[in-house]
Order: C-alpha cells, then sequence, then structure tokens
C-alpha cells in the first residue's frame, strides 16, 4: 500500500481499538492490506489459523471499521498466507469522498485504500506457521471448528488446579499417538478445557510434516453421521473421521443418549487407536460419570489419561487477567490483576468481560489503566448488573407457572408433571445461577449430579425443539432478571 493507504490502515486499526477493543489483539499489527478490487479490500493473514479465526470473528467489524473511515461502502476479505492474486487488485481509484461542504475532496486531503499499488509491487508474503489446509480436505477444513489462535500453551497459566491437564497435553502434542491416548480432559465451563485442546492442535500444526488433525464438536460428529447416514455416504464419512492422525473432541458428554452416534463413534475411536493415532476429548465430566454413556465407550475413554481442570486458585486469576490483557496490548498493573482476580472468581471467561469494561473504561475517560480506574469500571457493571437470580426465586416462579407446591418439587415423586417442573428449576438454577450440580441435586429432593446435569441437558435439548416451552422458559428467564 502507499503511504496514504498505510494511513487509512492505521485509522481502521485505531476504530477498532476505540469500538472493538474487546476484539482486538496485539498480532493485527501483523495483518497486511493488500489493495482494493470491487470494493473489497483484502488483508493477508499470517497464518490459515488467524485467516479462519479472522473470517468468522472480525469481518463485520473490520467492515465496519473501514467504512467509518473511508465514507464508502467497502468491506474487508481476510486471506491466508498462501491466497496469493485471484483478486485482481487494479490500480483504479474510487470517487473521492465528499467533504462536509458538500463538495468533493482533493485526493491530496485524503486518499481511498482503493488506491493500491500494482500487483507487481504487493507486499512480500510473511513465514507462516500453519497451513491448516495444507493438513486436511476441504470438506473436513470446512467443518472443523475455528482454532482461537491466541490459545496457545503460551497464553495459558499453570496452576496446582490445572497442572496435570497442561503437563498431559503438552506430552501430547510432543508425541502424538504415544504418551496418552486417548486423553480425557473433563471440567466445569469456562475451565480451559477447549483452550488445552486448541494449544494442542497448534502446537501439533507447527511439527514438520503437519500431521493431518481434526478438530471438530461433538455436535458436529452426531451432525455429520446423521447428514452421511441420510446421503448414504458412509465411506465419506468414514475417511475423514478415520484417516487422520489427530482426532480432536471437543464436549463428547454430547454423546450421551444417542445411541448410533455412540455406536459409530465406538467403530471411529477403535479404528484410530488401533493404527496408534491420538485421539483428545474435553467433557464436563469424568467418564462414569456422563449419564447414559455405554459402558464400552466408559472403559475405551478410561483406558488412556483422564485427568480433570478445576476452579482457579486467585494466583492464577490473577496472572490469566494479566496473560489476557497482554494478548489485546494492555500491561495491567499488579493492583489492577489482582483486583479483577477478587471479582471474578469462578468462570474465566468473565475475565475478560472484566477487561473488556476496564478498557471501555480507559476510553471513555482518557486515564491510564489504574486501580481506581477498574473500580468505577467494574462497580460501575456490578451496579448495572441484573438483580441476582436466586434459587428460591426461581422456585417461586416455576411454582406459581405450574402450579405446583415447594414440596412437591424437592420430593422424589416421578410423575411427569411434577418431573417436569423440578427439571426446569434445574435447568434454570444451572444457567442462571452459580451453584454447582451437586447443590443443585441436593436442594431438589437430595439427588446427585448427574440427574441434574441430564435435566439441564433434557430442557436445552426439549428447548431447541419446542417453541412452546422456549417461549414459557423466556417468560421465566424475564421474569427472573427483568432488564431494567
Ligand atoms: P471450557 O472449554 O473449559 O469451557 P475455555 O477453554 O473456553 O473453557 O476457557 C474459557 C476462557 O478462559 C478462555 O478464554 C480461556 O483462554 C480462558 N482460560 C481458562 N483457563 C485458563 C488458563 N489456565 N490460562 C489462561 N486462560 C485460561
Ligand atoms: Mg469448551
Amino acid at each position: 500500500m502507499t503511504n496514504p493507504d498505510h494511513a487509512v490502515w492505521m485509522d481502521v486499526l485505531s476504530y477498532m481499538n476505540t469500538n472493538h477493543p474487546d476484539k482486538c489483539r496485539q498480532w493485527f499489527n501483523d495483518l497486511q492490506p493488500l489493495g482494493t478490487h470491487a470494493g473489497v479490500l483484502s488483508v493477508r493473514t499470517i497464518s490459515d489459523v488467524h485467516n479462519r479465526y479472522l473470517q468468522r470473528n472480525c469481518t463485520e467489524s473490520f467492515s465496519e471499521a473501514l467504512q467509518a473511515v473511508s465514507g464508502r461502502l467497502l468491506s474487508v476479505r481476510f486471506l491466508g498466507p498462501d491466497e496469493m492474486g485471484e483478486i485482481a487488485i487494479t490500480p483504479t481509484r474510487i470517487p473521492p469522498v465528499p467533504s462536509h461542504n458538500g463538495t468533493e475532496a482533493s485526493t491530496n486531503e485524503r486518499v481511498e485504500p482503493a488506491d493500491v499499488l500494482p500487483p507487481s509491487a504487493r507486499i512480500p508474503r510473511p513465514v507462516h506457521r500453519a497451513s491448516l489446509r495444507d493438513t486436511v480436505s476441504r470438506s473436513e477444513y470446512n467443518d472443523s471448528l475455528v482454532i482461537n489462535p491466541d490459545y496457545t500453551f503460551e497464553n495459558f497459566v499453570e496452576g496446582p488446579e490445572n497442572r496435570l491437564a497442561l503437563a498431559a497435553s503438552r506430552a501430547v502434542a510432543e508425541a502424538p499417538g504415544t504418551a496418552y491416548n486417548p486423553l480425557f480432559i473433563h471440567g466445569g465451563v469456562g475451565l480451559g478445557k477447549s483452550h488445552l485442546l486448541q494449544a494442542i492442535c497448534l502446537r501439533l500444526l507447527d511439527r514438520k510434516p503437519e500431521p493431518r488433525i481434526h478438530y471438530v464438536s461433538c455436535e458436529a460428529f452426531s451432525t455429520e453421521f446423521f447428514h452421511a447416514v441420510e446421503a448414504n455416504r458412509m465411506n465419506d464419512f468414514r475417511h475423514r473421521f478415520r484417516d487422520v492422525d489427530v482426532l480432536v473432541i471437543d464436549d463428547i458428554h454430547f454423546l450421551a443418549e444417542r445411541e448410533r452416534t455412540q455406536e459409530e463413534f465406538f467403530h471411529t475411536f477403535n479404528a484410530l487407536y488401533q493404527n496408534s493415532r491420538q485421539i483428545v476429548l474435553s467433557s464436563d465430566a469424568a467418564p462414569h460419570e456422563i449419564p447414559h454413556l455405554e459402558a464400552r465407550l466408559v472403559s475405551r475413554f478410561l483406558s488412556g489419561l483422564v485427568v480433570d481442570v478445576k476452579s482457579p486458585t486467585y494466583e492464577t486469576r490473577v496472572q490469566i487477567a494479566k496473560r489476557k490483557a497482554k494478548i489485546r496490548g494492555l500491561d495491567l498493573e499488579d493492583d489492577v490483576a489482582c483486583y479483577i482476580a477478587s471479582k471474578v472468581t469462578t468462570n474465566i471467561r468473565e475475565i475478560e468481560g472484566a477487561i473488556t469494561k476496564i478498557q471501555m473504561q480507559h476510553l471513555a475517560d482518557k486515564k491510564p489503566v489504574s486501580i481506581e480506574l477498574a473500580r468505577t469500571a467494574l462497580d460501575q457493571s456490578i451496579t448495572e448488573l441484573k438483580p441476582e437470580v436466586t434459587i428460591s426465586g426461581i422456585i417461586d416462579a416455576v411454582v406459581d407457572h405450574y402450579g405446583i407446591k415447594l414440596t412437591e418439587l424437592q420430593s422424589k415423586r416421578r410423575q411427569k408433571s411434577i418431573a417436569r417442573p423440578r427439571q426446569v428449576c434445574m435447568y434454570l438454577a444451572r444457567r442462571h445461577t452459580r451453584y454447582s450440580l451437586e447443590e443443585i441435586g441436593g436442594y431438589f429432593g437430595g439427588r446427585d449430579h448427574t440427574t441434574v446435569m441430564h435435566a439441564v441437558r433434557t430442557i436445552e435439548a426439549k428447548r431447541d425443539q419446542d417453541s412452546e416451552l422456549d417461549r414459557v422458559l423466556g417468560a421465566l428467564e424475564r421474569q427472573l432478571a427483568p432488564k431494567n
């Protein structure tokens, strides 16, 4: 790009910093704008992983930024490191932006991103670290989950609660198919399971030759399986899942209750295992605690290494806050990181939310990030929060809606007219409070955590299919946490 184009790109990055601080990453500085053709600005990324991540998560906000700074209806298209010249970039100019008094601004005042260098003068391609497309076929590439380039081992903070899981993940990434097979990581929501799975993939993609990796959600496995059965294309399906060096499946607990998918997964597992191909799985519970999981699968899962991740300690949370801020280009002082760690105690995802609020406050106040600023940002957001949802609030709402009694909810009775409202209570409590599965189970008639898990999944699945139930749940949720 010419210098004025470079200025436009700098404006785009600055717009992103101001308006989408949560999306901004330090590595955005490595993006290379190539030029504009037919209203599309092409931007080269440093790896296919980065490319897919940006395409999925940032295309809209970058296009919005480009439109805002150029005043034109332009959009942004990200390209992988190997995608070169299909875009015929022409040095044509798009009409200049009208100035505020209605006349056209001279191109000396403002040069559009369309003012690009001819193709021969394009920037050389950067060295890239990973080419997903080289390792997996086109269809796999489309079905695979998008890997977050920030979910590396380097960005994962080690603590006593995840030490074993981290060590095992590193070992698997160093020697796939030999160290621990399968590797099964389990734990609660937001404790870093997907991060570790992706760190394994990212590290493996650094190997030469790159292993063939298939990283999918359990949902995708099931959906693809059903499509393959319907279309009578089981050979394709088996090729996709068995002709790989490493199969990584996130949230495998969703296999439960799907008999045919479990059967197919069992054969997939055996085929890979017998050929010493690595299998990595994550789940919200240990294998033997996943309700309705076939015994033969439980025993397969237990035959490798089963490790858990627990809630992070205060010290780990402080380091995570610092690391997450750094990824966004923000250096947090120790006192600010400690303050965040003391405010966010359970789900680590909330640490990122806290950092976003602090960034917003920093932009609004135009003051350095200090403990005072952090306090203002987080305390404000706490008062802005909807009133806290309590179990008794949930019970009141459910009892009222279904016309049953609290004693019935807490009883052992299993008839549908009581079991369904009880499941709804468990679902709402799990979704909107911080109580553990055990605590919720204990409250509703001394049931164990697998019953609660089963209830939550049942309602989740039914909510997707049953619009009436969805309406009722929506109304209950609004009642519990009204929006101002
Ligand atoms: P899970 O899959 O267990 O629900 P994720 O892997 O999606 O959780 O993690 C949620 C967020 O918390 C992600 O942004 C992840 O990077 C972050 N996270 C969790 N544990 C750690 C850790 N030990 N170090 C750094 N980040 C972490
Ligand atoms: Mg996850």
